[in-house]
């Protein structure tokens, strides 16, 4: 006799009507395998390339305000150390988890790698709200994240700086922390510290302005007169601010503006610096409706972001978090260039896809490198107790990134592929040389 089970069975396992969508760690895993194995990478290497070194977990204890402790998730994930200590900035943002953090930590292995700095990858995030805290609490939280990071990170393993709604005023009170903790003064520990605790001139501007840099060459490739073109910038932030003026200077049209409240559009182009002194009087773009002198000065339309992403323009900038552009909307953007000035904007699933329509794809990889390059740069003048003049560490930069850039360009066009793709190779080839300088199997093996 069949004997009653004690519990019910369990039900089927549903089979969901549509497959699931890779996570961000997945998809710059799967790209990675998919550039490299084209290339010739040896699989090794890719390997060694699909997994993170360590990623260490902790959740921050944090008085608040009112007496109460709160518990903020956190990471710091060193990735690959093969060229040199791990470095990448630390972001706080609601939608941080360890998944991103990885992927984060992966562009920037390749990221130093394309610019050829003496450094490996690494990313750490909170999972905070910053904007629903005081700045009594936000010091707390990032005293807190050191104090459980501070053995997995230092000046010869692993430096941050600044992300996401991370600043200079962080970095200054994380270097504080770390710095009693060790007992001395170790400035190099992290980067993009306010200039009276050692940071560097030009660091805050430095994101922004490489990506000038880099879309000037390539626009100087493409013959592009700069009254000519029209610009969709998605982020207002430091980078994409920075981006935005300097990109003005030189003659180009903005056209679009967007936070993540929402976003603005005038054919006649903004004043990029009259944006930001209505968002900083506002706290967002939109604030520059009938708020101030901006809306006298220029018609303009409410947009959101997801239509200033499709908007026909010539150069889009998406400058604000990643995987904004994918299966979803990727066959609507009508942009020529997409100047990648977030990390990971574009999904790898949509690489092909753009390709073959023609979109130039600047990528991430080489177009927001300037960031770190003058962290970069601020590390070394820690190092040496020196402080470099801002028109020496322009000097550098202008050099570095377009150098990069011309390199990048060469090889896509020798080549036949997309920008990204000979960004990867450089970059993972660069990998591939100190992964074999250690050994690698067709060195011990044959
Ligand atoms: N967070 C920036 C990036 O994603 C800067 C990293 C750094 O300066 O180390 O490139």
């Amino acid at each position: 006799m069949p004997v009653e089970p004690l519990a019910p069975s369990r039900p089927a396992p549903t089979t969901p009507s549509t497959p699931a969508t890779p996570t961000v760690f997945d998809d710059a895993v799967a790209r990675l395998g998919r550039i490299g194995g084209e290339a010739g990478i040896e699989e090794e290497i890719l390997e060694s390339l699909r997994r993170p070194a360590a990623t260490l977990t902790a959740n921050l204890p944090v008085r608040m305000d009112d007496g109460s402790t709160r518990y903020f998730e956190a990471f710091r994930c060193r990735y690959n150390d093969v060229r040199g200590p791990a470095k990448g900035g630390i972001r706080f943002h609601p939608a941080v988890d360890r998944e991103e953090v990885q992927a984060l930590a992966l562009w920037m292995t390749l990221k130093c790698a394309v610019v050829d700095l003496p450094y490996g990858g690494g990313k750490g995030g909170v999972v905070v709200d910053p904007k629903s805290l005081s700045r009594m609490e936000v010091e707390r939280l990032s005293r807190a994240y050191i104090r459980a990071t501070a053995g997995f990170i230092g000046p010869d393993t692993d430096i941050p700086a600044p992300d996401v709604y991370t600043n200079e005023r962080i970095m200054g009170w994380m270097a504080d922390e770390y710095e009693t903790i060790v007992g001395r003064k170790a400035p190099a520990v992290i980067t993009g510290k306010p200039l009276a605790l050692g940071g560097s001139h030009g660091r805050e501007e430095a994101t922004g302005r490489g990506a000038w840099l880099v879309i000037r060459e390539l626009a100087r490739s493409l013959g592009w007169q700069p009254s000519s073109i029209r610009v969709a910038v998605q982020g207002f932030g430091n980078a994409g601010y920075h981006l935005a003026r300097l990109l003005q200077q030189d003659g180009y049209r903005i056209v679009a503006l967007s936070d993540s409240k929402g976003g603005i559009y005038s054919e006649k182009g903004f004043d990029v610096e009259s944006v930001r002194c209505e968002k900083l009087a506002s706290k967002e773009v939109r604030g520059v409706y009938c708020e101030g002198s901006v809306c006298h000065v220029v018609d303009h339309e409410r947009i959101s972001n997801e239509e200033l992403l499709e908007l026909d323009v010539d150069l889009l900038v998406p400058a604000a978090l990643e995987g904004v552009i994918g299966p979803a909307n990727a066959d609507r953007i009508r942009a020529r260039v997409i100047a990648e000035v977030a990390n990971g904007p574009v999904r790898g699933e949509v690489d092909r896809e753009l390709f073959e329509r023609g979109v130039i794809v600047l990528p991430d990889v080489l177009t927001n490198a300037g960031g770190v390059t003058v962290s970069y740069f601020e590390w070394v003048q820690n190092r040496q107790g020196l402080r470099w003049p801002l028109d020496e560490v322009r000097r550098r930069l202008a050099e570095i990134l377009p150098a990069a850039f011309r390199e990048v360009h060469g090889l896509a066009r020798s080549e036949g592929i997309p920008l990204r793709d000979a960004a990867y190779r450089l970059a993972l080839r660069r990998i591939a040389d100190a992964t074999a300088a250690q050994g690698t199997r067709t060195f011990f093996r044959g």
